[in-house]
């Protein structure tokens, strides 16, 4: 294969390179050792931050998250949810701080507006009510997983081109210069992919692709864990009035609340094996229900850790105090090496802007001239989304809840699942309700492999059921559908439980725990899926 640029990495950045590459004509493939979404892009909080969260210590990265959240909200508004945010002072917190966060975000030109404790309870009735002051911000919510399918959908339309479950495992050199990349994946086994321009978006990994090509760069892992609880408990993000700590911020996303985060520093070669230690779980617990005193009668879902993708740079500290810049590296300035260029640092709502740095960078070695497009045009789904509001006549017959939920995940593009047919709306996951339909869809036009990449573009197996119902259902369609041989179906249903499990695993108590038992009466009672001989060369049938 040969293309003009590569971009290592389907994050949402490496997604947003690749839409924004191929807006301008320019021809790229994306290379992702698993699925889009399934590095830090997938394990966050979700938070479209109105920059207030950095006003006080970080000016920089609040202006850019001020300027990017109003870009957003105009091109990805399938994959937003304006909730609004508070930022609440409970009795043992500094009091100052109230005063330094306002002038923080009146220097960031974020609009944050003093409101009384009343009106904040009225907002959000969960509160803590003893909270002493309330300040309202323009957070929102943004889902990760939404977001970076709808911009790999926009640079597929426009002719960029993905292979995902395929790692780079070299860079190909030639003459002080790089010249492509080799491949390794289960499917295809090896093969390569010649370019001149590389680009490493690789989030944490970037450190491990520089050195492929012979580079130096230092990451500063840190993790962050998550607690999801299975309600949507609030209606805003909810902020603690303090400089930034542990547990103190409370999302709503979809079906659920999540309560974030920790930080800790981890050892480079720890981060492919994450996990949530029980005292992180404890401290987010007593740390949310001092924010939303209610968190704790709501069943913990599970529990998931992300590691940041900064940069060691001087000056750059540890934890929390990292800078959470965005750094573009032009590897031949920095080290003489021609055609390789790094993105990293930022966050998941500058995206956008880390697209278009890494993109100006490379038109301008590449002698493109067209600009980037990507603040202006909305992503697929986004556009036409009022016209589809309005004309929800169009699809008599099916439930309101059935159209809400496609809509909600799809924006506009839902109408290429509400077909008038009734098949098409047979519940696959009712937690979240999706239907046959929307799995077609996303199997036909989103890139989409196994029920574990199925999860990330239709919030199947993510309700409070953590797959117990739905993960037979969609193994079975997947076969009748004629995706995969039974006894592929049945693999993909053990990866997909054993996925889920290590979330579940830390947060096994109480109804969660009973969940669980139910969830192993059916696969291993009812499936006997532990006793499946599993076949490496995935060409058994056997069930
Ligand atoms: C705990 C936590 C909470 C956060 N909360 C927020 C938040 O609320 N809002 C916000 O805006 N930001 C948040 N962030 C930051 C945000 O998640 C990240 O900045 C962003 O997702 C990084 O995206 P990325 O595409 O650069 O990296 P990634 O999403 O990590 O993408 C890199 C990709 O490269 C792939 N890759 C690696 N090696 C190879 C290889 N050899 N071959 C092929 N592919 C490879 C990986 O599989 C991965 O998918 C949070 C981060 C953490 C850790």
């Amino acid at each position: 294969m040969e293309t003009d640029v590569i971009i290592i990495g389907g994050g949402a950045t490496g997604t947003g390179i690749a839409r924004d590459l191929s807006l301008r004509g320019v021809r790229s493939i994306l290379v992702e050792k698993d699925d889009i979404a399934s590095g830090t892009t997938g394990r966050n909080h979700g938070l479209l931050h109105s920059g207030a969260r950095y006003a006080v210590k970080d000016i920089d990265s609040a202006v850019e998250c001020a300027r990017e959240n109003r870009i957003l909200k105009k091109i990805a508004r399938h994959c937003i949810e304006e909730t609004g945010g508070l930022f609440v002072t409970l009795p043992e917190d500094d009091p100052s701080y109230q005063d330094r966060l306002m002038d923080g975000c009146s220097n960031a030109g974020i609009k944050a507006v003093e409101i009384s404790c009343k009106d904040a309870l009225a907002i959000e009735p969960r509160l803590n009510s003893s909270i002493l002051s309330a300040i309202k911000v323009p957070d929102g919510t943004i889902d990760p997983f939404r977001l970076s399918s709808a911009n790999m959908l926009s640079a597929m339309e426009n002719g960029g081109k993905f292979i995902t479950h395929a790692a780079v495992g070299s860079i190909i050199m030639k003459g002080g210069a790089v010249s492509g990349i080799e491949c390794v994946s289960a499917k295809e086994g090896r093969f390569s992919i010649h370019a001149n321009i590389i680009i490493n978006a690789a989030g944490i990994w970037s450190q491990e692709i520089c050195s492929l090509a012979g580079i130096k760069l230092k990451m500063l892992p840190s993790k962050g864990s998550m607690l999801i609880v299975d309600y949507r408990i609030n209606r805003t993000v909810v902020n603690r009035c303090r400089v930034p700590s542990d547990g103190d911020i409370v999302v709503p996303g979809d079906t659920v609340s999540l309560i974030g985060t920790t930080s800790r520093s981890i050892e480079y070669n720890g981060i492919d094996d994450l996990r949530v230690d029980d005292d992180e779980i404890d401290i987010l617990i007593r740390n949310g229900e001092k924010l939303i005193p209610d968190i704790t009668r709501s069943r913990a879902l599970r529990a998931y850790a992300g590691v940041r993708p900064l940069l060691a740079v001087p000056g750059n500290t540890a934890g929390r105090d990292i800078s959470r810049g965005i750094v573009l590296i032009d590897h031949e300035e920095r080290d003489g090496l021609k055609g390789l260029v790094t993105i990293v640092g930022g966050k998941l709502m500058t995206y956008r802007l880390m697209a278009e740095m890494a993109s100006d960078l490379v038109t301008g070695k590449i002698g493109v001239s067209k600009k980037c497009l990507t603040a202006r045009i909305p992503l697929p789904g986004s556009e036409r989304l009022e016209s589809l509001k309005k004309n929800l006549k169009l699809f008599p017959g099916i439930s309101k809840s059935v159209i809400g939920s496609a809509m909600y995940r799809h924006g506009y593009r839902a109408s290429k699942i509400l077909k008038n047919d009734k098949k098409n709306y047979r519940q696959i996951c009712e937690c979240e309700m999706v239907t046959e339909g929307e799995i077609g869809y996303a199997m036909k036009s989103l890139n989409t492999g196994n029920i574990t990449d199925l999860r990330r573009r239709t919030r199947i197996g993510m309700g409070p059921c953590q797959g117990a119902l739905c993960t037979y259902r969609c193994a079975g369609l997947l076969n009748e559908m004629g995706h995969t041989t039974p006894g592929e179906s049945l693999r993909m249903m053990e990866e997909f439980l054993e996925e889920r499990w290590k979330g579940v695993r830390p947060v096994l108590w109480g109804d969660g725990l009973r969940e669980s038992e139910f969830t192993y009466w059916i696969y291993q009672g009812l499936f006997g899926l532990g006793n499946i001989k599993n076949d490496n060369d995935g060409s058994s049938d056997e069930i």
